[in-house]
């Protein structure tokens, strides 16, 4: 699927949740079969080579094609949720949204050192939760760790929240 093909497959909300917000809803991309497949594939291609042992997918927009990509690289799936949600001893970072705090959590026996842990998510924006994300995954001390999202909005800048080197991938950026 080309790139302009996919941009103009998705659909755009203005003003939801809130005014001034311009909503990527992803859905309109995986309601398609061949959408959905090829998106999984776009992703997979570039973590092919990659040895990814864990991929971690963010709540709730990162668990649609976290599985998928997992399955299809190989690897386990972990999910990163909301406080509260996940049953088990959890570690946990928090940050700062507009307003107010929010916390994310991951198990504490879902990663070990020998894994190469790739995070998705659907979306960077100003970046902060994936910032929270890569924080966390990082107190496992993982050999590595890569970042990927299927849409990235250039203008927030959220990419330069992560340290220079970190491996940053997106599959379409608006
Ligand atoms: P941020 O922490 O600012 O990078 O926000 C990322 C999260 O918010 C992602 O998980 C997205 O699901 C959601 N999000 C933020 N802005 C948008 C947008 N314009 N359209 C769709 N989802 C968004």
């Amino acid at each position: 699927m080309s790139k302009e093909r996919l941009k103009s497959s998705l659909r755009n909300i203005p003003d939801f949740p809130i005014k001034g917000v311009q909503f990527k809803d992803i859905t309109s991309w995986f309601v398609n079969k061949e959408h959905l497949a090829e998106l999984v594939d776009l992703v997979c291609d570039i973590y092919k080579e990659r040895g990814i042992t864990k991929v971690v997918g963010i709540e709730s927009r990162g668990f649609i094609l976290g599985g998928a990509i997992a399955v299809k690289l190989g690897a386990g799936f972990v999910p990163a949720r909301k406080s509260g949600k996940l049953p088990s001893e959890t570690i946990s970072e928090s940050y700062n949204k507009e307003y107010g705090t929010d916390t994310i959590e991951i198990h504490k026996d879902a990663i070990v050192e020998s894994d190469i842990v790739l995070v998705h998510d659907d979306l960077l924006a100003t970046g902060g939760t994936m910032l929270a994300v890569y924080r966390l995954v990082n107190r496992f001390s993982p050999k590595k760790v890569y970042l990927n999202f299927l849409i990235e909005l250039t203008e927030l800048k959220g990419r330069e929240l992560f340290p220079p080197k970190t491996e940053v991938d997106t599959i379409l950026s608006l």
